[in-house]
Formats: structure tokens, sequence, C-alpha cells
């Protein structure tokens, strides 16, 4: 025997089934000189179990045998695992034509007839052996192609264009929703399932590329026998098949429905606002610029409106952001409603069905574009009806807002040649609008923008003026009421600039505050002002006390602390001759936070007192709250206290309250004798103002001082 351990599992194995063993042992004796394997059965019970064990490579199955034939035999092999491929080689008769036909009945693959040429026979064995699995790698490679299909919802096509035949492949079937057993396709049949708007182009798309012999690519919407639809996309190429000598044309059908939803899905996140479902900020800038260029080729005009509401914040704060954000939703469909319905907008819809105009552009601020109009007066008209509509009652998670707004008006061309313009001058008119109380709207004008280039050009020269030495600190007396000793000094802030003037601290403070320069110019006027005290202590043997002023942004900073017992530290002042004044909006958030921060600075022995005491929000109450030592009451209360009953029976609550608290009392802006006196009756510990002294240059403390002095010794 010539088998040959060595190449066991490349050798190819032969089952022979056949109940006559001589015919076994011929198999045998011509495929084993061949280098074949051979195992035998004797009967078709035998044969499954050979199989099993061996599975081999082809079989041999004799028609006749006894009790199970050989027919009923390649039936069970069939059904196998493993035996649906394996090549059954039939035994028959010569002209058993019967025969022949049955096996091919039962999955037979091929048939030999007795008497068998057994010098050939391995020949023939290899021969099946190799079409078999060249058969079964071409049927694995298509089913590997299909399910490829399947998944990318890919599937391919052949038109031939002589013969009309149209081949599809089992993914078009399936995006089609088409039986594949109904019928011979045609092109017609195809054009039955292109949605009926698209078949023109792809008419025309079809015919240029037979007649320009070019590939093309198109999406189309295809009509499913249910109704539904999908999109697709066809790519297809002209190619010259040889064997059929005819033009054909081939190409891929690929369902992209969902893509196509996806990128819809896209386009929705980046144009549209997510809450309200409205345009966004992008959307609006290119429909503003298209509209702009639309009415610069006709020489129309447009409107601008910019809507911010009022006191929006304050719902997002007491009620929460989920409230907000319904406000927002309520607030958004209210305006759609009012814009859809307002004749003025119907006649914006008309353009291919384009939205209303109106956008969000982010937080509560909505832009609304009115094409075509720049009356005034019909502006003024809409404006007032949508701010009406707005403002109405409306009901937020079972409460009832009133959600007012301000608008900006800005109109095309007059107040800006684009958008950015446009929408920059609306903010400044909304501005405008808020500053007069809210709810109402302003058209811009170009003395806004001057203002606002003034305040710009203000902060810019406010950066320098700190680096150039402009800032100067004037100093006002405070007086004991009861001695008539000048106990200390205000630090007040000036601002002399060459080209402005004397700048009053009440217009740089505030620029200060929104430039953030106020922390840099605070601790300059902290250091300034300690230093200054102290050479005036040692100059005159007095413990004078200095006031300064502490804005909100300055007092939130952690190193605030820090800051003062370094300026403590440096100029050796007496922490105790400085008092620090907070305005009450700084005692308003994070009570715990900042009755910390004022514990840390008593314990340096710095004092607070609380400035512009009255014209906050704050009720007396509140006042035991804070480790403080004294109040300065507004002066204007002071100032009317001799005329209005209501401010004098404040600065005598203050007065009381105050003293009850072991809180020192100083009255601010005294300017007359007949104040003193009132305040001197109601028991007012210090006062500050004119009638003692304005604000004084530093060079004139000295000589004040001395003057003072001589004056109290009269
Ligand atoms: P304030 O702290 O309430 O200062 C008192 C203001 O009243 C000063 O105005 C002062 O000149 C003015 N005044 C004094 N006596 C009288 C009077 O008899 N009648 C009238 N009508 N007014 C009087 P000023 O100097 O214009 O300062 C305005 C505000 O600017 C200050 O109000 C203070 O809040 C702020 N400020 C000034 N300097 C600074 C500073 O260095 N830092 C901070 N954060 N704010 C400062
Ligand atoms: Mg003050
Ligand atoms: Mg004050």
């Amino acid at each position: 025997m010539k088998y040959d351990n060595k190449n066991k599992d490349l050798q190819l194995v032969v089952l022979v089934v056949d109940d006559d063993m001589m015919e076994r042992l011929l198999v045998r004796e011509a495929l084993e000189r061949a280098d074949i394997r051979v195992e035998e059965a004797e009967n078709g019970a035998e044969a499954l179990s050979v199989f099993r064990r061996v599975s081999p490579d082809l079989i041999f199955l004799d028609v006749r045998m006894p009790v199970v034939d050989g027919f009923s035999s390649c039936a069970n092999l069939r059904k196998e695992t493993g035996g649906e491929d394996v090549p059954i080689i039939m035994v028959t008769g010569l002209d058993d034509i019967e025969s022949i036909e049955r096996a091919y009945e039962v999955g037979a693959t091929d048939f030999i007839t007795k008497p068998i040429n057994w010098p050939t026979l391995h020949h023939r064995v290899r021969y099946m052996i190799r079409a078999s699995r060249a058969f079964q790698g071409l049927q694995k490679s298509e089913a590997r192609l299909s399910q490829a299909q399947r998944i990318a919802h890919i599937g391919h096509w052949r038109h031939n264009l002589q013969t009309n035949v149209l081949y599809w492949s089992d993914e078009i079937y399936r995006i089609f929703g088409l039986e594949k057993s109904a019928g011979i396709l045609s092109y017609e049949k195809f054009m039955k399932s292109v949605h009926p708007n698209d078949r023109p182009a792809m008419r025309e798309v079809l015919n240029d590329a037979i007649s320009e012999n070019k590939s093309y690519n198109i999406d189309f919407r295809v009509v499913l026998p249910d109704g539904r639809g999908c999109v697709v996309q066809q790519q297809g190429e002209i190619v010259f098949d040889d064997a059929e000598k005819s033009p054909q044309m081939i190409g891929t059908i690929q369902d992209i429905t969902q893509q196509k939803k996806d990128e819809e899905k896209i386009l929705d996140l980046a144009y549209y606002d997510s809450l309200t479902g409205l345009p966004n900020r992008q959307n609006f800038l290119n429909y503003t610029s298209r509209t702009l260029s639309r009415a610069k080729q006709t020489g129309t005009k447009a409107t601008l409106i910019y809507l911010d509401l009022d006191g929006f914040k304050h719902i997002n704060d007491t009620a929460g952001h989920g409230a907000g954000d319904e406000a927002l939703k309520i607030i958004a469909d209210l305006l759609n409603n009012q814009l859809r319905n307002s004749d003025i907008v119907a006649r914006i819809k008309t353009e291919k069905d384009e939205m209303v105009p109106l956008a969000r552009l982010g937080g509560d601020e909505f832009t609304i574009l009115l094409p075509n109009i720049s009356k005034q007066e019909s502006i003024a008209k809409v404006a007032r009806r949508i701010l009406d509509v707005i403002s109405q009652p409306t009901m937020v998670e079972g409460r009832e807002y009133y959600i007012p707004g301000s608008m900006g008006i800005t109109i095309y061309p007059e107040d800006g040649q684009d958008v950015e313009t446009l929408l920059k001058h609306s903010d400044m008119a909304m501005y405008a609008a808020k500053k007069k109380g809210g709810n109402c709207f302003q058209f811009y004008s170009e003395s806004m923008n001057i203002q606002v280039l003034k305040r710009l050009n203000m902060e810019t020269r406010l950066r320098k003026a700190i680096a150039r030495d402009e800032l100067a600190l004037h100093y006002q007396p405070l007086m004991d009421i009861k001695t008539g000793k000048i106990l200390g000094f205000e630090a007040l802030a000036r601002w002399e600039n060459a080209d402005l003037g004397l700048v009053s601290p009440s217009d740089f403070i505030p620029l200060a505050e929104e430039a953030g320069l106020i922390l840099s110019i605070g601790e300059w006027a902290l250091r300034n002002a300690c230093a200054q005290t102290k050479v005036w202590q040692e100059e005159t043997g007095v413990d004078l006390t200095v006031a300064v002023n502490v804005s909100a942004l300055q007092f939130k900073q952690d190193y605030l602390v820090k800051t003062v017992a370094a300026v403590i530290k440096e100029t050796t002042l007496n922490p105790r001759s400085l008092k620090l004044e907070l305005t009450e909006s700084i005692l308003m958030e994070n009570i715990e936070e900042i009755v910390k921060k004022l514990l840390q600075l008593k314990e340096i022995g710095v004092g607070h007192s609380i400035d512009d005491f009255g014209t906050g929000y704050s009720s007396l109450g509140y006042l035991k709250r804070f480790p403080i030592d004294s109040v300065k009451i507004d002066k204007s209360f002071v100032q009317d206290m001799l005329t209005d009953p209501d401010d004098a029976a404040i600065i005598r609550a203050i007065i009381a309250l105050s003293h009850n608290l072991r809180l020192k009392v100083i009255a601010e802006g005294v300017e007359t004798d007949e104040q003193l006196q009132y305040l001197m009756t109601h028991d007012c510990d210090t006062i500050q103002g004119y009638l003692i002294a304005s604000p004084l240059p530093p060079e004139d403390v000295i000589p004040f001082l001395n003057c003072h002095r001589s004056k109290e010794s009269h």
C-alpha cells in the first residue's frame, strides 16, 4: 500500500458503499494505487456511520443494495451535516435510464455505469472533487457577496440595452420590496418603482449616460409596494460585454434612506435650536444675508427686530432651568403664531414656503426679519402687537408669569449694510429699550452708536490711566457730631485726563467694574490710602481713620483678605484705622461666604461700614447677620429729610435700629447746618459732607486739619 501517513490530512478520502465485497475491493485497488484513501460500507446504515466518522471527499454509491437501496441511502446522506455538498456518484447498470433519472432526483452529483473503467477511475474521482470544491467556493463567495450587500443595503444590477432584460441581485429586490418571482424584469418595470417626480431626472441621466457613454450617479425615491418610500443611490456605467457583443449597463443601487435621515438630523442640529425648534443663529445669519443681497438687487428695504425678554433670569433663578426652558418654548410658540397670522409676514411666506424668519439667537434672545417693510408706523404696529402677545400672563409649571420683552429695531440699508452691523445696532437699540424700563421697542439711531463708541473709547483710556498715573485719591473728612473732632477721611477716586478733563467716579467706576479694571484700581486705592494715612498719622500724632470703597467684584475675589493683610503689613498702618465701605448689594448673595470673609477681615483688625444704606433692597433686619461696625445713611435721605417726612422717618429708624445693634451711624452728604442740627437731635454719630469739606486733594488735608482744629478751639 502506498498510503503515506505524513500526507494524511491532504490525502483524498473516498467512501465506497456496495454490498458486493468484490466491487469494493476493485475500487480500493484502483484508487489506492493513485494515493487515494478508501473507506468501505456494506449497506446504507453503515454508510451513514462511516460518513460521520471520516467525512469523505466523495462517495461511490451502488444503486442496487438489499434493505436500503442506493436512492434512499443518497437521500439520507444528503440530510447529514456536511452531506449537502459532498459529491455522490451513483453506480448504475449500463442503459439503466430510469435509475439515472432517479439518481439526480435524490441529489446525486453524477453517475457511473458498470462495467467501470478501472484505470481511469482515479482521474474521474480527482476531477469530480476539484469541480465540486470550485463550485462550493463559488457558492460561498456568492453567499458572502450577498451578505455583504445586505449589510451595506447595496445590490448590483445589469441591463442589456439590446434585449432590455434587466438582472437584479437579491438585495435590490429587498430594497424595492419586490418578490424575486415577479417575472422577467425590464426598464419599464423598474421605472414603475421610481417616484413619479423623480422619473424625468432619472430618464435624462440614463439617456445622457448612453448617448455620451459615461458613468452616472443619481439619488432618487422609490415607492414601495406598500406605499412607503425609501431613498436610493444608483450608480451605473456602460460596458461592452465581449461574449454578448451588445452594450450593457451595469451598476449598483444602495438604500440610503437612513443616511438621508441622519443627514437631515445633523442639518437640524446645525441649523435649528433644539429647545424651541426655531432656526438658530447660523440659520438666521444665512437667511438674512440672502434676504439682504436680494433687497440690494431690488432696491427694497428690510427690518430686523431684536427681542430680549425682560426679567427672564428671574424665572430661571426662582423656578429653575426646567421652568425657564418651558417659558422659552411658550414664548417661541406665541411668536411663531403671531407672525404666521400677521398679514405682513404672510407676504414673506410666498417664496417656496420658507419658514417665518423668526430665530432664537440663544438664551432669551430672538430675532425677527421683516423683508419689504420699512415704514416706521407699520413696524411699530407689529412690534407693539408682538410685545402685547408675549406679555400676556403665561402659565409655566403651574405658576403664572408675565414675561415682557424689550425690542431694538434696525432698518436695512439705513442702519447697516450687513447682518452683523444690523444685529449689533439692533442690540444697542434693545439695550436702550431696556433702559427705558422694558416692555417697549426702540428704533436704532446713530447717536446710540456714538455713545457706545464713547464708552469704548473711555475704557481704552481708563486702561492706560492707571499706568499713566492719571488716577488720584481725594479725601473727604468725617466728623464726630458730638465733639466736632475730625475722625478721619474717606478716600474717593478721581480721574484727571488731558482730553476728557476730570471724570467723576460715578462715571468711570461702573465702567471699570464692567471691564474688570476695578480690581487693579481698587487695590491701588487701598494701598495708596493706607500709605497716605500712615504719613498723616505720624505728622499729626492723631489716629486718623481712612475709609476705602470696595466694589462688589473686588469683594468676591478669594484673595481680597490676603491683599488687605499685605497692604497693612507693607504700610504698617494700624489695621483699626482702616474701614472698608461695602455697598448693600455685596451682602445680597451667598450670606455664609460673605460673613466668613468679613470675619476674616475683622480678625486682621479692619472695620466695615455699609455704604449708601437704604438705597438697596435690604431690610433693616438683615443687618444683624453681618459683623459690621457702622452704617452710612445714603445722602439722598439726608438731603430730603427736612422736607420729606418719610425720609426723616427712615433716618430715625436706621439710627434707632443701628444703635440697638451697637452700630455707629454715619450720615453722608450733609450740606447745611439745619441738617446737622436734625441729625444731632436724633443721635447720629458721625457726619460727612460739603458742610465740613468737599473731598480734598492730599496736599490740602494737613492745612484743613490745622484750620479745623483752630476753629474747634474757638
Ligand atoms: P460714596 O462712597 O457714597 O461717596 C460719597 C459721594 O458723595 C462722593 O462722590 C462724594 O464726593 C459725594 N459727596 C460728599 N459730600 C457730599 C455732599 O455734601 N453733597 C453731595 N451731593 N455729595 C457729596 P464721588 O466722589 O463722586 O464718588 C461717587 C462714588 O464712587 C462713591 O460714592 C463710591 O461709591 C464710588 N467710588 C469713589 N471712589 C471709589 C474707589 O476708590 N473704589 C470704589 N469701588 N468706588 C469708589
Ligand atoms: Mg463710600
Ligand atoms: Mg455713599
